[in-house]
């Protein structure tokens, strides 16, 4: 890799990069090879509450900022996405894993919510209401709802930033920010081209080190008027009970276990399609990955001998060599718990029929990986695996696999193959998630609401509804 400007081994608070109070650095490692990338600050609530202040104090220059001009702004940042797409994409591979397409797609796909909410911006109309007698005037308005805390996953370390910062700022308001810690460079990438793109200090703050001191001094501050937490559903439990003492409006985008059906009408090729991309895109790593695959019996054998062949031929690696299309687990720990779910599912009487081990490659690599006769007692049905595992079930009829489908606390993503339209309707009614894909295994788009229901979370990223959780309804009556 060539000097990558947007490796910042420091953190930005009121526009100055800076290093923790105590010192402290933590260690950033490659998950394809286990090398050193560097280090970032061990930062905790001091700083965090520093850059608490800063975000304050931007506030309300930014939110009253000519609309024009704030736009200008999330257009530069757009263009400074796109310009250096290639050495924001390399730094994500090395530090996240995936395959280096993958990456370029995450920082075009951020471009594109920058974009969108620059966009959608434009046409954050108020109301004026009709008032029952003469005389009156009830208007209602919209406005920033203030400091905004974010936390992100290392999965998506840039794009989950990117629809979380288009519609703050496009709104007017300032933001501390905490990426992962595993994958922090291309949080902090965002603070260097916040910069190029002349955002003003103390706009973005962004800070590394300990989830729990960073998270807790979010959490407690009363200025931090909103949170939006991408994550498990364990930590988003636990941001929403804090919360309350602040009363801040939150944002949660939480775990997953998408069903993927595939009807005894579908083609089978298109399904099988759906399924690779869906379930082994960044190595089965995404909310929305196909968690639990469900195939009439009358097709299982001839969708799941498909499906081994393609997942055979997919090529594992580095994701910087050309033509990786898996790479590594983001750590062992993660790749432990995928291997414990494979035994508690071959305990249980699942089959392997491929993969399910370590992959030669070492470090946390493993095999593209399928079981068959797996059940609904099977971890691998009730958990999201995170990993790229693909248990196949078999249904009979399409209200089992719909009762199937929904047998969990989840509620983020479904997918579906068939071409019966009638079945289209019942799904859309009957799956309760807040996604759902026909004949798609790729739906996420900058322009449609991305959101869960039931466990899977509060709030949408994206579409028109994307903005309302940054914009605070205001009403004022006026008598005249
Ligand atoms: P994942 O499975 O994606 O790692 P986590 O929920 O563990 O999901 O982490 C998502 C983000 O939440 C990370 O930035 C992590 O550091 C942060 N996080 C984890 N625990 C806490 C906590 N107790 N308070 C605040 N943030 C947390």
């Amino acid at each position: 890799m060539t000097l990558n400007k947007y490796l910042r081994e420091a953190n930005l608070v009121g526009g100055e990069w800076i290093s923790a109070d105590s010192g402290e650095a933590i260690d950033v490692t490659n998950p394809a090879t286990g090398e050193l990338v560097g280090t970032v600050p061990n930062c905790g609530a001091d700083e965090t509450n520093r850059a608490i202040d800063a975000a304050s104090a931007a506030l309300a220059g930014f939110a009253s900022m000519p609309l024009l001009e704030r736009v200008g702004l999330l257009w530069n940042l757009h263009d400074a996405l796109l310009d250096n797409q290639q050495s924001l994409a390399e730094l994500l591979t090395i530090e996240q894993g995936k395959p280096l397409a993958e990456s370029k797609g995450e920082i075009a796909i951020g471009a594109a919510y920058i974009r969108w909410f620059a966009e959608e911006i434009r046409r954050a109309k108020g109301e004026i209401v009709p008032a029952p007698t003469n005389g009156r005037r009830f208007l209602v308005t919209r406005h920033p709802v203030g400091v905004v805390g974010m936390i992100t996953p290392w999965n998506f370390p840039s794009s989950m930033l990117a629809r979380k910062l288009g519609p703050a700022l496009a709104a007017g308001c300032t933001v501390v920010a905490k990426p992962a810690t595993s994958t922090p460079y291309s949080g902090l990438a965002w603070g260097v081209l916040c910069k190029e793109a002349g955002i003003p200090k103390g706009v973005v703050n962004i800070l590394t080190g300990s989830a729990r001191k960073i998270g807790g001094a979010i959490m407690a501050s009363p200025d931090v008027r909103k949170v939006t937490f991408t994550g498990s559903t364990e930590v988003g439990k636990e941001l929403i009970r804090q919360s309350a003492d602040t009363v801040k409006k939150v944002s949660m985008e939480l775990g997953g276990n998408a069903p993927f059906l595939v009807f005894e009408d579908a083609d089978l090729d298109a399904a099988v399609e759906g399924a690779m991309i869906s379930k082994f895109r960044n190595a089965g790593q995404t909310c929305v990955c196909a968690n639990r695959i469900y195939v009439h019996a009358n097709v299982q054998e001839e969708f799941l001998a498909k499906l081994v062949e393609k997942t055979r031929k997919l090529k594992v690696g580095d994701g910087l060599d050309a033509g990786t299309e898996q790479g590594p687990m983001i750590d062992l720990e993660s790749m432990k718990k995928v291997e414990a779910m494979i035994a508690d599912a071959t305990e249980k009487g699942a089959q392997i029929v491929l993969g399910g081990n370590r992959h030669p490659r070492g470090h946390s690599f493993f095999e593209p990986t399928i079981l068959t006769h797996t059940t609904q007692n099977m971890r691998v049905a009730k958990e999201e695996i995170f990993g790229p595992v693909a248990p196949v079930f078999t249904f009979n009829s399409e209200t089992e696999a719909i009762d199937m489908a929904n047998d969990t606390e989840f509620g983020l993503c479904a997918y579906a193959y068939t071409r019966d339209i009638g079945r289209i309707f019942r799904l859309n009614e009957g799956l309760q998630y807040g996604m759902i894909g026909i004949n798609s295994g790729l739906i996420t788009t900058v322009e449609a609401p991305f959101g869960g229901v039931k466990e899977s979370g509060l709030g949408k990223e994206g579409g028109s509804q994307g903005l309302d959780d940054y914009l605070d309804t205001k009403y004022t009556a006026v008598d005249f």
